[in-house]
């Protein structure tokens, strides 16, 4: 079987020891298969991505000893890709232009469809949402880790899939690009788990082949919130000395029990170890992994 992965920040930020973990069991994942392993850049929220955090999180990654196949996709120069996919969604029907605010539906908890056969408020700007209704209902995926899902979208609302400011949502410009690239498995954070029915929807909408999932914990400080920009953890470092044994802790994160001695060993040594032993049964299934 082909396998083709990725890592697909969003470079709001550098990267911290939660999305090492990620990009590391991703990389690991797909070198264990004797798969590519390709970077995309999610940039497409240009207010949220400070100029050099793509250059930085580039950086982190080769510090890591975690290269990358080919071409960085980017997706703010995929505009046009989205626009054709969002006239094929329109076209059958699968998405519809709304206006509504969300302070109107907000007290309902996700957006309930108002605008699914005519807009409410044609006057405004309008963004682009997915009909969930059309299905399936509910969406049924094996993740690799977490076993058989079925979950209703309906039950969290028609997501949007282009903005009312005319940026792109991550929903639409994640699954084009998983096509475009032909990314074969997804491995990602637990935290994308319950999108990936929407995901889903959309990839059959768009007569795009079905990847595998497998998604990963996600690491939990000592604060008991996961570790991420917000809760400011800190960036990872470039210099090797304290690459090293950081690698190892993330090795130790993901389950894989890396040997002692490997603790100081460089960043080459440490992964061609962890490709050979790699084995994502060893993850126990919960959202969440304690720091130890
Ligand atoms: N860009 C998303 C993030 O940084 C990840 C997208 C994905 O892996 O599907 O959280």
């Amino acid at each position: 079987m082909p396998y083709i992965g990725r890592f697909a920040p969003t470079p709001s930020g550098p990267l911290h020891l939660g999305s090492l973990v990620a990009a590391l069991g991703s990389w690991l994942d797909a070198r264990a298969a004797g798969g590519r392993w390709l970077l995309r850049i999610e940039d497409i929220d240009p207010p949220r991505c400070p100029p050099q955090a793509a250059a930085t999180i580039q950086r982190q990654l080769a510090a890591f000893g975690l290269t990358w196949d080919g071409e960085i996709c980017f997706q703010h120069r995929r505009d046009d890709a989205y626009q054709a996919a969002l006239e094929r969604l329109a076209a059958t029907g699968r998405v519809y232009p709304c206006g509504c605010s969300r302070k109107e539906w907000q007290h309902l908890g996700h957006y309930p469809g108002w605008c699914r056969e005519h807009p409410r408020h044609p006057q405004r700007p309008q963004a682009w949402r997915l009909r969930t209704d059309l299905g399936p209902n509910p969406v049924v995926w094996q993740d690799r880790l977490f076993g058989t899902q079925r979950l209703d979208p309906t039950t969290q609302g028609d997501v949007v899939v282009k903005r009312k400011d005319g940026l792109w949502a991550y929903q639409l410009a994640v699954v084009v690009d998983d096509a475009a690239q032909g990314i074969t498995d997804v491995v990602r954070g637990f935290d994308l788990l319950d999108n990936t029915p929407w995901q889903r929807q959309l990839q059959q909408a768009l007569d795009y082949p079905e990847p595998r999932y497998l998604h990963l914990p996600l690491i939990r400080g000592e604060d008991g919130q996961k570790l991420s920009k917000q809760n400011l953890a800190p960036p990872l470092p470039l210099d090797d000395a304290t690459v090293r044994p950081l690698l190892h802790r993330a090795l130790a994160l993901l389950d894989q029990r890396p040997p002692a001695e490997l603790h100081r060993a460089p960043v080459t040594t440490q992964l061609a170890w962890a490709v050979d032993a790699w084995s994502p049964r060893a993850l126990t299934p919960h959202a969440y992994r304690d720091l130890t």
